[in-house]
C-alpha cells in the first residue's frame, strides 16, 4: 500500500484539503474570537466609566477624601485603572490596581469629559491592562490546540483508512490484470467493497473467468485441429500473402525434410525449392482460385491441391497427396490389362481362324479337320490355363479364400509332387528326385496345405519344363534358422537352361517370360511365379532365385517351421 503512488496522492491530496480548510476555519474564526473578546474588553470598560461618571464627577467638583475613597473602592472591584482630572486644580486622581510595565499600547482606555457640555469641569479615564485580552486570546488558543490536535489525528487516519478503501481494490485489480497479461488467464482480484470497485471487480473476475474459458476451449481446438493435421497422411503446408509459411504439419515435414516448427515464417520457395508449387500458392492468393498441379519430388509423385485462405491472411493451403505408389498401381493395373489382352488374344484368334477354316468346308476334309480339331482343343486348354492361373491369382491378392495354415510335412508333399510330374520327368528322361535332410523328425512348416501344393508344382514344372533331356531335377529341403526365427528352406534345382543374370529379377513379375516363343510353347501362362511369390509371402516366407555355378537354376522357398 505504502509503495502505491495513487495511495500517495490522493492520501496527500485529501490531508492537505483538511488542512486547508482547518486552516481556513481558524483563521475565520481567530479573526472574529478576538474582535469579539477586544470588543467585550472595550465595552467593559466603557461600563466602568459610566459606573464612575458620578462620582468622578462628584470628585471633580469637590476633592474631598471620601469621593476619593468612594472612587478606589469601585476602581479595586471593577479593577481597572482610572484617573480624574480636575480642570479646576489641575490636579489628577489615580486610584486602582497599578499598572503592569505595559506601555500604552498594552491598554485599552476610554475617556470621558466630566461636567455639562461646554463647561467641561474635568475628565475621567478609564483604562484596562491589555493583559485580560491577551489571556483571553491565548485561553482561545489552547482550546483549538486541545481539540484540533486529536481531530487532525483523526482526520489523518479516516483519510488513510478511506483512501487505502479506495486503492486497495485498485491495486487488487491492478495485479490480477498484470498477471493476466503475463498468461494467467483464470486470475481473481479479491475486492469485498460494496461499491463500484467491488463492481468493476467482480465483473473482472467474471471477465477472467470467461477469458479462461474461451481460452481453454480454444487451446483444445487447437490441440484437435494439431492432433488431426498431425495424423494426416498427406503434407499441408499454409502459406500468408506473402508466401510465408504460416504452418506445416509433420506429413509435409517428412516429404520435404524439414522440422516443421522451424520453417514458419520462412518463404516457401526457401523452404521447398519448387517453382512450381511457388507458383500455384502465389496464384491461388492472387486470383481466389483453387490451383491443381503435380509435382515431381526426389522419385516421387505429388498430387498439388493449393486453395485460397480466406480472411486478413489471405495466403494458401497447400495439400500435397504422394501419389507415386497409387501411379505405380495404376501403371501395373494397365499393364495387366494389357497384358491379359495380349494373352487371351493369340489363344482366341488361333480358335476362330480354325473354326471358321471348319465351317468353311475343311470339316469335311476328314485329313485336316482332325488337325484344326486338336488345335481348337489345345488353345483351349491353354486360355483355360491361362484363366485358371489368373483367378488364383486374383483369389490370393484379394485373400477372398483365406487359407488354412497348419502344419505341413514337408517330406509328403514334395512325395506327392513328383508323382504327379513323373511321367513328364520320364517322357524327356529326366531325374525327378527328392533329397530329404538327414535328421530324424520329419521336417514340418506352417503353410496351407493346398498352397504349398501349388507352390512345389510350379517350381517343379518350370524345372522339368526348362530341363533338356537326360537332365536333372532334384527337390532339396532342410530346416535352418535366421536371426533366431527357426524356417525350412525347399530348394528346387535343376540343370537346365538357367535364367539370364540381367532378368532374375524380373522372373516373378507377371507375365514376365525370359523367351517368349518358348513359354508358349511349352504351354507357359507367365503367371507361375508370381503365383509362387504370392502364396510364399501370404505364408509369411518368400522365394528367390539363382543360378548355380554348374549351369541350371535353383529356386529357394522359405517358409516357418514348427
Ligand atoms: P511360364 O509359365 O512362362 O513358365 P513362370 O512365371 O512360371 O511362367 O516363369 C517365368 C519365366 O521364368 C519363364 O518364362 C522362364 O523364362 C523363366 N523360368 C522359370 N523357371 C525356370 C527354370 N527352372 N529355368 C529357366 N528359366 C525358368
Amino acid at each position: 500500500m505504502l509503495r502505491s503512488r495513487l495511495f500517495w496522492k490522493l492520501f496527500l491530496g485529501f490531508t492537505l484539503v483538511n488542512l486547508l480548510t482547518a486552516a481556513a476555519l481558524v483563521s475565520a474564526t481567530w479573526g472574529w474570537q478576538r474582535d469579539e473578546a477586544a470588543s467585550l474588553v472595550r465595552s467593559e470598560v466603557r461600563t466602568a466609566a459610566a459606573l464612575l461618571e458620578g462620582v468622578a464627577a462628584d470628585w471633580a467638583r469637590e476633592p474631598t477624601e471620601d469621593h476619593a475613597a468612594t472612587l478606589r473602592q469601585l476602581a479595586e472591584r471593577i479593577g481597572t485603572r482610572v484617573s480624574v482630572r480636575r480642570t479646576a486644580g489641575d490636579e489628577t486622581l489615580r486610584v486602582g490596581p497599578t499598572a503592569g510595565a505595559t506601555g500604552p499600547a498594552g491598554r485599552v482606555r476610554a475617556q470621558i469629559n466630566l461636567g455639562p457640555e461646554g463647561a467641561p469641569i474635568g475628565d475621567l479615564r478609564v483604562e484596562r491592562p491589555s493583559a485580560a485580552l491577551e489571556s483571553t486570546l491565548w485561553r482561545l488558543w489552547r482550546n483549538y490546540a486541545v481539540y484540533a490536535l486529536p481531530v487532525a489525528l483523526v482526520m489523518v487516519l479516516a483519510g488513510y483508512a478511506l483512501v487505502a478503501h479506495l486503492v486497495g481494490p485498485v491495486q487488487a485489480l491492478q495485479q490480477a490484470a498484470l498477471a493476466m497479461a503475463s498468461g494467467a488467464y483464470r486470475q481473481r482480484a479479491f475486492v469485498t467493497n460494496r461499491d463500484e470497485l467491488g463492481t468493476l471487480a467482480r465483473s473482472f473476475n467474471q471477465m477472467s473467468e470467461e477469458l479462461a474459458k474461451r481460452i481453454s476451449q480454444l487451446q483444445e481446438s487447437d490441440r484437435r485441429q494439431a492432433t488431426v493435421l498431425g495424423g494426416m497422411v498427406e503434407g499441408v503446408v499454409a502459406v500468408n500473402k506473402r508466401q510465408r509459411v504460416l504452418f506445416a504439419n509433420d506429413a509435409a515435414g517428412r516429404l520435404f525434410e524439414f522440422v516443421p516448427p522451424e520453417v514458419e515464417g520462412r518463404p516457401l520457395l526457401e523452404v521447398v525449392r519448387n517453382h512450381p508449387l511457388h507458383q500455384a500458392a502465389k496464384l491461388a492468393a492472387a486470383t481466389r482460385s483453387p490451383q491443381r498441379l503435380e509435382i515431381d519430388w526426389d522419385d516421387r509423385i505429388l498430387s498439388v491441391q493449393v486453395t485460397p485462405l480466406r480472411g486478413e491472411s489471405a495466403g494458401a493451403v497447400i495439400v500435397l497427396h504422394d501419389t507415386t505408389e497409387l501411379n505405380r498401381l495404376e501403371n501395373l493395373r494397365r499393364d495387366f490389362v494389357a497384358n491379359v489382352s495380349h494373352e487371351l488374344k493369340t489363344p482366341l484368334s488361333t480358335i476362330k481362324a480354325s473354326a471358321e477354316t471348319l465351317l468353311m468346308g475343311a470339316i469335311d476334309d476328314k485329313e485336316h479337320r482332325t488337325k484344326f480339331l486338336l488345335g481348337i482343343s489345345a488353345q483351349s486348354d491353354r486360355l483355360e490355363a491361362l484363366i485358371q492361373d489368373m483367378l488364383t491369382l486374383a483369389r490370393i491378392e484379394s485373400a477372398q479364400q483365406p487359407f488354412e495354415i497348419t502344419t505341413v510335412a514337408v517330406a509328403g508333399a514334395v512325395e506327392a509332387c513328383l508323382v504327379d510330374y513323373e511321367d513328364h520327368a520320364q517322357a524327356k528322361r529326366i531325374a525327378l528326385t527328392a533329397a530329404p535332410p538327414d535328421v530324424a523328425e520329419p521336417v514340418k512348416v506352417r503353410a496351407d496345405r493346398n498352397g504349398l501344393r501349388v507352390i512345389l508344382s510350379n517350381l517343379v514344372d518350370n524345372a522339368v519344363k526348362y530341363t533338356p533331356e537326360g537332365g536333372r531335377v532334384t527337390v532339396r529341403w532342410e530346416t535352418a534358422s535366421e536371426g533366431g526365427v527357426r524356417l525350412v528352406r525347399i530348394e528346387v534345382a535343376d540343370t537346365g537352361v538357367g535364367i539370364p543374370e540381367e532378368k532374375l529379377g524380373r522372373v516373378f513379375e507377371r507375365f514376365y517370360r525370359v523367351d517368349e516363343a518358348r513359354s508358349r510353347e511349352l504351354g507357359g501362362t507367365g503367371l507361375g511365379l508370381s503365383i509362387v511369390k504370392h502364396l510364399t509371402q501370404s505364408f509369411g516366407g518368400d522365394v528367390a532365385v539363382e543360378n548355380r555355378a554348374e549351369g541350371g537354376a535353383r529356386f529357394t522357398v522359405t517358409l516357418p517351421a514348427v
